[in-house]
């Protein structure tokens, strides 16, 4: 399989803090990826960096053959609208927006046909068991209810890549099992590049590849 990201000697501070010392990181198109490591470790972090939302303070970060550490901020930002799906913990909704509506925001600043994606999100919803949310507003919802459209809204855009904090983070286990065995499916359905954060043992497992960050490194 070809390489989809290539991560190479990223270092990242915040301040007086180093949170990254040297990161290097190969994944492939249609990888799917748990990320684990204590809190504080850099996980968000490293996934801002792949998604364009931070920059790297030494090192490159490549994703589809692009150096993100070399793009304008326009172009940054047109990556990340075309091909990245964020499903992160306190992203929240829109609270003027029914549910539905704030599936479909993206998919109107980012001109797609809102019919398409109105249907992929319905399937969608169904799947994850929110069908019943999408008529409502997000102050109606639960934790767990708002975490799953959040998921709904990133993959109908069935984008490349789809980049996860904790993303059930808000679920029992039950519906916590049921969401990652999802991401899972539909992104082998969809071919996109799967890289999931979480402390949890049971999600990380149901990954093919886990990669443990410490100390600011990937542990091989
Ligand atoms: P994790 O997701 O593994 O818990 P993070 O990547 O969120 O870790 O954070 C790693 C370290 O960087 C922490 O010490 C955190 O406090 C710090 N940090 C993260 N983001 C910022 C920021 N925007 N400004 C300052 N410090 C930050
Ligand atoms: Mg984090």
């Amino acid at each position: 399989m070809s390489t989809f990201i290539r991560v190479q000697k990223v270092e990242k501070d915040y301040g007086p803090t180093k949170v990254l010392r040297g990161v290097d990181l190969e994944i492939s198109a249609g990888e799917r990826v748990a990320i684990r490591g204590a809190s504080g470790s850099g996980k968000s972090t490293l996934l801002y960096l792949l998604g364009g939302l931070e920059r790297p303070g030494k090192g490159s970060v490549e994703v589809a053959g692009k150096n993100l550490a070399q793009m304008n901020d326009e172009d940054l930002a047109a990556f990340r609208n075309s091909a990245v799906g964020f499903v992160f913990q306190f992203h929240f909704l829109l609270p003027s927006l029914s549910a539905l509506g704030n599936i479909l925001l993206p998919a109107r600043i980012g001109g797609h046909d809102a019919k398409v994606i109105e249907a992929r999100a319905k399937n969608l919803a169904q799947r994850l068991g929110v069908s019943a949310c999408l008529e409502k507003w997000p102050h109606q919802l639960s934790g767990g209810e708002q975490q799953r459209i959040n998921i709904v809204r990133a993959l109908s855009l069935r984008p490349p890549l789809l980049l996860c904090d904790e993303p059930t983070g808000n679920l029992d286990s039950l519906n916590s099992g049921k969401v990652t065995e999802l991401l899972g499916e539909l992104a082998l359905e969809n071919k996109t590049t799967l890289i999931v954060v979480t402390h949890d043992d049971k999600v990380a497992s149901a990954f093919e590849r886990k990669i443990v960050i410490e100390d600011g490194h990937i542990l091989r």
